[in-house]
């Protein structure tokens, strides 16, 4: 009989399910509702879940046997952090997996934004032949400012420099070291909002960045400036970013995620310059894959009281 029992309650690849299997029981209960996941979790060793499972302290307290709580992914904003800690819960996640399909949509967000592809296509659907319309602007020689330069953050910075982009970046931990590794100058935000074409937003949603792009940044930025954001919603204050947008300071944005999500079609997504793409920066087969792969391995060295490599908790 298997020793241990695992809930998985948004999905895990198959190739996840089959390093679990090998260890243990595995429940796979892709979108179980918060009602039943009270009920089922009692029992269960080890909890695997995305961002769409909320974690709260009330789950923590009915998993009189869990040990551990694995994020398939990076985010952990939507796990209890406070309530594992204090119930001694492990929060283990995978945040080197999602890595370059994130950095990847980013670049491809600017290019699309840079070229109105969107608006390409979608004329040319409708039997229209927007030539002399579309008239795009480069990234060559332009200043990208990167927000949050961890790993995707980072890692925007080398695919941007092979573009010839001049690379800002602005994050507290940053230090002369990793600096030095990319081609790229650390500045202090305002600075860098004041110098930047483009912006990419790579901090997680904490109360340091909780509507840290509001107003008042919008008005040191650069008239013309582009937008990207694929970090999280509620970074950008949507409401001076719709206003940004239509005073004309900003050129256009690029949003994969929202403060509801989904947001329906509010003024904002439904903005002529605003590209929006539904919460798919981790969505590749291989990022999925090595997540699966990484939280499955996570988990059961948790199970088995090993050396974690991403303990979050
Ligand atoms: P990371 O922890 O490696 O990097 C985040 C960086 O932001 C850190 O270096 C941190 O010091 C910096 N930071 C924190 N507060 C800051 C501030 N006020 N100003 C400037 N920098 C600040 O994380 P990562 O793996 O690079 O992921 C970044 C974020 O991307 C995640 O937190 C997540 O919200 C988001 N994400 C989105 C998707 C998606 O599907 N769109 C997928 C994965 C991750």
């Amino acid at each position: 009989m298997a020793a241990w029992k695992i809930l998985v309650t948004d999905g895990l690849e198959e190739n996840g399910l089959k390093i679990l299997r090998e260890a243990a029981e595995v429940l796979d209960r892709n979108g179980i509702s918060a009602d039943d996941l009270l009920k089922e979790i009692s029992g269960v060793d080890a909890l695997i879940v995305r961002g769409r499972t909320k974690v709260t302290a009330q789950v923590l307290a009915a998993g009189t046997q869990l040990k551990v709580v694995g994020r398939a992914g990076v985010g952990v904003d939507n796990i209890d952090l406070k309530a594992a800690r204090e119930r001694k819960i492990m929060v283990v996640n995978s945040p080197y997996a999602t890595t370059i399909a994130v950095a990847e949509l980013a670049m491809a967000l600017m290019l699309a934004m840079a070229r109105e592809i969107p608006r390409a296509d979608a004329a040319m659907k409708n039997g229209k032949w927007l030539k002399k319309e579309l008239e795009g602007v480069e990234l060559y020689r332009k200043t990208l400012g990167i927000i949050g330069f961890g790993r995707i953050g980072s890692s925007v910075a080398r695919r941007a420099e092979a573009f010839d982009m001049k690379v800002l970046c602005c994050d507290p931990k940053i230090t002369e070291d990793n600096q030095s590794l990319y081609d790229c100058r650390a500045l202090p935000l305002d600075e860098l909002l004041a110098e930047s074409d483009f912006i990419s937003l790579h901090v997680p949603l904490n109360n340091s960045t909780r509507g840290m792009i509001n107003r008042e940044k919008f008005a040191l930025m650069k008239n013309g400036v582009r937008i990207v954001d694929v970090s999280r919603g509620g970074v950008i204050d949507e409401q001076a970013l719709l206003e940004a947008l239509e005073s004309g300071k900003v050129a256009a944005a690029a949003l994969d995620v929202f403060s509801i999500e989904p947001p329906g079609q509010t003024a904002l997504v439904c903005h002529p310059r605003v590209l929006c793409t539904p919460h798919i920066g981790a969505q590749t087969v291989e990022a999925q894959q090595r997540a699966a792969d990484d939280i499955a391995t996570e988990i059961l060295a948790a199970l088995r009281g090993e050396e974690l490599r991403w303990r979050v908790v």
